[in-house]
């Protein structure tokens, strides 16, 4: 790695460090870890501080690296708390959809209020599958928010159905999900990439699977050409047969993918996924609540490729933490109900370390910078976490086991000091000042402080609700049922009345029926099923169904045909 100016030159002291060797973490008691410039320079049982070092006292601290979000939609700070109790249609209609009422300012404001959440809560690089581009200057405004928070990011620029209309009678959709300037800017963001101070990373987010496979495996080489290392994409499947959207000699399937959820695919596909390097992001939060299916990060046949996300801090918490301990808790439930139903006795397989590792060192394999983040090592960028373990929650639990403190007690509050990029974005459990890059109202070169952000996202929060006061969510969830059902009447009809699943096609549907972990019973897509690339999904909970029997892949042959 090439070496950096030594700017800044930090020295953490007396510390309990978890330092990776492999995948066997090593807790490092009372060593120091010197930082100079971007990089961890040295770390050692005694390091004597250079003259020019601000030391930082580690002393009842556990040290960690910092923990990499692979999939998230970083825009949707102003949308948080409207998802409680939403299934994924649901999800659509008030998180998804509400893009049309963002100006570039408000995506500026939501993108800052997201980072600096991630960043607050232990998180130091995010895989940002930015689905909010409605023109140019929102993605210019996306990544201006980015580069100035601090945060390391993927900021994977993303082609979406835009709505032309949406009014109290109407949703309208515009004729064109890949318009002339998205390419345009496309291009010159790959030439200019990355931004930042280094930070910030040009990716593609891509859900538009409808596209001939001509044109999507063009785009792609383009994009694999002119630079783009990350590509992402949704990818849910469930009981029904479907085949791989990656035709093996499409050469699209390589280790620069990122796959969110890939829940319930067929075992074969995750043997596909492996073989080629690529890695799934499972995103326990969102799945298991809007009906995407079981976290898979644990499986034996993908975690050697699996990798952990948030997906909606308008849904959930953004520290990965939470992610791995419902990740990890649920996996091991699944475990032992097979072991149990096997006459065997309790056990437990998954260790808190493969949970941590999934967080950290996995995150970075998954975003093709293992060599430079997600773990503390001489020679790699100084992305750290320092964790209190004083708090009533850590003490004991630190002393006894600093892993098991971590993963299974800790939470944001803990977290006093976070270091990206060998700069501290948060000591004493505060958000440090920021200073801004293209800021509305502030410009560029401004310091302002996290109560500036609050206050500009609640005044972006309260213009997106008045947009929408004039627009039928009822007429918007017609569209959506007409669009894929046929009958936007019949909705208990519709939902039994799954659109064929094309073998041939990128068309990935699923059933989700009643289960311990999931008391609702949906029919969901994340179909590609027209032009407008629109993900669905019925939750039958809204129409007062009752619950049906766990339906199996068997069910579902070629009889079932429920074409519309
Ligand atoms: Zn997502």
């Amino acid at each position: 790695m090439a070496s950096t100016p030594a700017t800044d030159t930090i020295l953490l002291k007396g510390g309990t460090f978890l330092a990776h060797e492999g995948t066997n973490v090593q807790i490092l008691k009372g060593y120091d870890l010197l930082i100079e410039g971007k990089e961890i320079r040295k770390i050692a049982k005694e390091i004597t501080p250079p003259s020019r070092a601000r030391v930082v006292d580690c002393t009842n601290k556990i040290v960690s690296p910092g923990f990499i979000d692979t999939h998230h939609h970083m825009w949707q700070s102003q949308l948080k708390g409207r998802h409680a109790d939403h299934g994924f249609l649901d999800y659509m209609l008030h998180g998804s959809l509400p893009s049309y009422n963002y100006k570039p300012d408000d995506i500026y404001w939501g993108q800052l209020a997201g980072c600096l959440e991630s960043l607050d809560s232990g998180v130091t690089t995010v895989v940002d599958h930015a689905h909010m581009t409605y023109s140019a200057d929102h993605a210019t405004a996306g990544i201006n928010a980015s580069a100035s928070s601090g945060l390391r990011i993927f900021f994977c620029y993303t082609a979406i159905p835009r709505v032309k209309e949406w009014s109290s009678s109407q949703l309208e959709y515009e004729d064109e999900v890949f318009p002339e300037w998205w390419h345009t800017q496309l291009e010159s963001l790959a030439r200019s990439q990355p931004f930042g101070d280094g930070r910030v990373y040009l990716g593609l987010g891509f859900d538009s699977w409808k596209l001939p496979e001509k044109d999507i495996i063009d785009l792609w080489t383009k994009c694999r050409e002119s630079g783009i290392k990350l590509f992402t994409t949704h990818y849910v499947v469930n009981a029904t047969p479907g085949k791989f959207p990656f035709p093996q000699e499409s050469g699209l399937l390589k280790p620069d993918l990122i796959l969110s959820h890939s829940t319930g695919a067929p075992d074969e596909d995750y043997k596909i996924i492996r073989e080629h390097g690529a890695f799934v992001s499972s995103t326990p939060d969102t799945e298991l609540q809007m009906g995407l299916g079981y976290p898979v990060a644990f499986r034996d046949d993908i975690k050697s490729n699996a990798s952990f996300g948030v997906d909606l801090h308008s849904n959930n918490s953004a520290d990965i933490l939470t992610q791995l301990r419902i990740g990890m808790q649920y996996a091991r439930a699944i475990e032992d109900e097979k072991r149990v139903r096997n006459g065997g006795h309790p056990a437990v397989n998954i260790k808190v370390q493969e949970a941590f590792n999934l967080g950290t060192i996995q995150g970075a394999k998954a975003v093709g910078m293992e060599d430079k983040i997600g773990s503390l090592a001489e020679g790699k960028l100084a992305d750290i976490v320092i964790f209190d373990t004083r708090s009533p929650a850590m003490v004991g639990a630190a002393e006894e086991d600093p892993l098991a403190a971590l993963v299974l007690h800790a939470s944001v509050r803990d977290i006093d000091t976070v270091i990206v990029d060998g700069k501290i974005r948060k000591e004493n459990k505060t958000l440090r000042p920021i200073e801004v890059q293209g800021a509305p109202k502030f410009g560029s070169g401004t310091q302002i402080k996290w109560a500036d952000v609050v206050d500009e996202m609640l005044a972006s929060r309260a213009v997106i609700k008045k947009r929408s006061e004039s627009q039928s969510v009822d007429v918007a969830r017609e569209v959506l049922y007409r669009r894929y059902s046929g009958n936007p009447k019949d909705t208990q009809g519709s939902a039994l009345r799954l659109p064929r699943v094309k073998r041939t096609s990128l068309y990935f549907t699923r059933i989700i029926m009643e289960t311990a972990f999931i008391e609702k019973v949906r029919l969901c897509s994340t179909a590609a099923a027209d032009s407008h690339d629109l993900a669905w999904c019925w939750d039958m909970t809204a129409v007062k169904l009752q619950p049906v029997p766990m339906l199996q892949p068997k069910d579902l042959s070629d009889d079932f045909d429920p074409t519309p």
